[in-house]
């Protein structure tokens, strides 16, 4: 049977919790069980303030909203991402200015971030790919000294955090050290803490999902509370109404509606009350898919061969950075390379995909950006692959993979 590229786990309580949540006679958003998921993040994570979404690009958009953007104003969003991200605030008339990825990963690169901020600059969007931190020390600074919004696009990169070096004063406190991880972890600040504002997904692609489509907006500066409330509920001021802070409620602010449904939220409490265990039978999977990729590198590869030709290069995670598993990738020394790679896995029933196209030089965008070349982006759409990577891939699974991708090597 093919091994698809990717496959929904279900945790048993999802249906349970959806009849409940349907018989609570309360069906349209902001009831138990979105109240529920909200409480969840922030105590596990430390969020200030967290409001569910229909989707990861609402939770975006919401973002975009709050910054309140002026035409003219500059946003640095990655090129190497998902359309949401560079879209969301596209939509609310700035310019989007597009940064490259890093040599070692494709997250943006803040050593040369400095050299797009101009006085236009409002807000800078680090993307956290794969689930695997950006360097946010470096970017926090920088946001500080020229007075910038960062809104993390955490999407994927649910129960990952960013490890300050040691020399680092501040932290986010022992409380946010997850359990089962050792203790000299508890320095760790998880993503999506750390950016002014911040968006998740619970898209049936990512680790957790809210029954297909679903989405986390996070809000960590308190200046931004009221109004993402607002905008959350159509520009009224109704979660005042309903905690009794105002008397009536009207029209207050710009809006939309970005709450989902109970039944999204009673799916995706299921899946948190199994984070947990979600996550470590990822982690396992993925560490499984580096031990037995990282043997066959060296046999066609091996590490003293320096560039290491033919063969390929697998996933970085920067010492301050943790690993979600949230995708394993391998990257390819050429485009020819990959197709060839991919084909021959799809001729084997195994389906790998690649990922983004850069966005600075897609149909829609590139007569609008401004010329810069983008090396490291353009690499990553050519040469990265994606190997299957979902919680119901078995040990056999990826034995099947590996055991395929070797015989590949031995072929060429
Ligand atoms: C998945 C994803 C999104 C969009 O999330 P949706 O829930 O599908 O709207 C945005 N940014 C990144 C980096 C993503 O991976």
């Amino acid at each position: 049977m093919a091994i698809p590229f990717n496959k929904p786990h279900l945790t048993g309580k999802e249906a349970h919790y959806m009849y409940q949540a349907v018989y609570n006679g309360k069906l349209s958003g902001n009831g138990e069980f979105t109240k529920r998921c909200q409480h969840f993040f922030e105590e596990r994570y430390g969020f200030k303030k967290c409001l569910l979404t229909t989707s990861g690009t609402d939770a975006l958009e919401m973002c975009a909203m709050l910054c309140d953007l002026k035409p003219g104003d500059e946003v640095i969003v990655p090129s190497y991402t998902f359309v949401s991200t560079a879209l969301a605030f596209l939509r609310e008339g700035a310019k989007v200015v597009f940064a490259d990825s890093m040599k070692r990963n494709p997250n943006l690169d803040a050593e040369t971030l400095e050299s797009l901020i101009t006085p236009r600059t409002k807000v800078i969007v680090p993307v956290h790919y794969a689930g695997v931190a950006c360097d946010m020390n470096a970017i926090m600074a920088l946001a500080q000294k020229y007075n910038l919004l960062v809104v993390e696009d955490a999407a994927q990169a649910i129960d990952s955090y960013y490890k300050p070096s040691t020399t680092s004063s501040h932290n986010g406190g022992e409380r946010f050290a997850p359990s089962g991880e050792n203790p000299r972890k508890g320095a760790m600040k998880p993503l999506g803490s750390i950016g002014h504002l911040a968006a998740f997904s619970f898209h049936e692609t990512k680790n957790i999902t809210a029954g297909g489509e679903g989405g986390l907006l996070v809000v960590n500066d308190e200046r931004f509370i009221r109004r993402a409330e607002i905008i959350w509920e159509k520009g009224t001021n109704r979660a005042e109404f309903f905690r009794g802070e105002v008397n009536k409620y009207g029209w207050v602010d710009m809006g939309s509606s970005f709450l989902p449904a109970e039944i999204n939220a009673a799916f995706l409490w299921a899946q948190l009350e199994n984070l947990d265990e979600i996550q470590a039978k990822r982690k396992q999977l993925w560490n499984i898919y580096h031990e037995r990729l990282s043997n066959i590198l060296e046999r066609f590869a091996p590490s003293g061969e320096n560039p290491r030709k033919g063969a390929f290069t697998l996933p970085d995670i920067p010492s301050y950075a943790t690993n979600n598993a949230h995708m394993f990738y391998l990257i390819l020394p050429s485009l020819e390379a990959r197709t060839a790679l991919i084909k021959y896995l799809k001729e084997h029933e195994i389906m790998a995909v690649f990922h983004y196209l850069s966005l600075h030089s897609s149909a829609y965008y590139a007569d609008k950006h401004d010329g810069r070349a983008l090396p490291e982006c353009d690499r990553y759409a050519d040469t990265l692959v994606r190997l299957p990577m979902y919680y119901d891939l078995s040990f056999e699974d990826i034995g099947t993979i590996c055991n395929i991708i070797h015989k590949y090597y031995i072929k060429k």
